[in-house]
């Protein structure tokens, strides 16, 4: 489990170098810990510097890979993660989980795929919802917002222990499980809030049809 998991509030840190390998023009750097969160799950890699020179990308592999378009050196890193993009797209991820789950509950609507992006996020549901029903999922979505229900996390590491009540079946550990109390419990390695109150509010700004349905 990459370190983010476990410590979601580290946004400075300083560690060691262990390699960096120029690549075309960038510089991919692993580091002997990283709390960086790499792109993953439809959430993007965190973005923030390695002894002042900027992250462009961020790899989700064993170390994680830190990509750069200057060579940070080879001896200690200075490493900063810009705690506003993480916190946003952590409310950002905490917001899907309970959409998904509202629209799968209400209306039957299973989430295929999500994306966090500027401006907006995009959910694909394999169902059309029209407007009415658009309505009533924010509405739903907003009431849980407000309710500020504890958001929890755990890991799976043993298969007889995988919950029979996910949204999808999963058959392999460890599976880290996001938990918002009786609303959804799914598999994610994405970054979340503690809370739901945290989120503010949702607003769904339109529907663009897909292959079947997208919010
Ligand atoms: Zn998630």
């Amino acid at each position: 489990m990459h370190r983010y998991i476990e410590s979601p509030k580290v946004f400075e840190f300083e560690t060691q170098i262990t390699e960096v390998k120029q690549v075309g023009e960038l510089f991919h750097v692993t580091l002997a810990e990283s709390y960086y969160f790499p792109e993953a799950g439809g959430q993007p890699a965190d973005r923030g510097t390695i002894n002042g020179m900027k992250i462009v990308q961020v790899i989700d592999q064993h170390p994680i890979v830190h990509v750069l378009e200057q060579n940070p050196g080879s001896a200690s890193a200075k490493c900063i993660i810009d705690k506003a993009y993480r916190l946003e797209n952590s409310r950002q991820h905490t917001g899907q989980h309970i959409l998904s789950a509202v629209a799968l509950s209400m209306f039957g609507a299973d989430s295929s795929s999500f994306k966090i992006a500027e401006p907006y996020s995009t959910v694909e549901l394999n169902k059309k919802l029209v407007r009415e029903q658009l309505d009533a999922l924010q509405l739903r979505v907003n009431e849980i917002i407000l309710e500020n229900i504890p958001v929890t996390s755990s890991v799976i590491n043993d298969i007889e222990n995988i919950p029979q009540t996910l949204r999808h079946s999963y058959n392999f550990v460890p599976l880290r499980l996001v938990q918002i109390n009786d609303v959804d419990t799914c598999p994610c390695c994405g970054s979340h809030v503690l809370q739901t109150g945290e989120l503010g509010q949702c607003f769904i700004f339109g529907v663009e049809p897909v292959k079947t349905g997208m919010i």
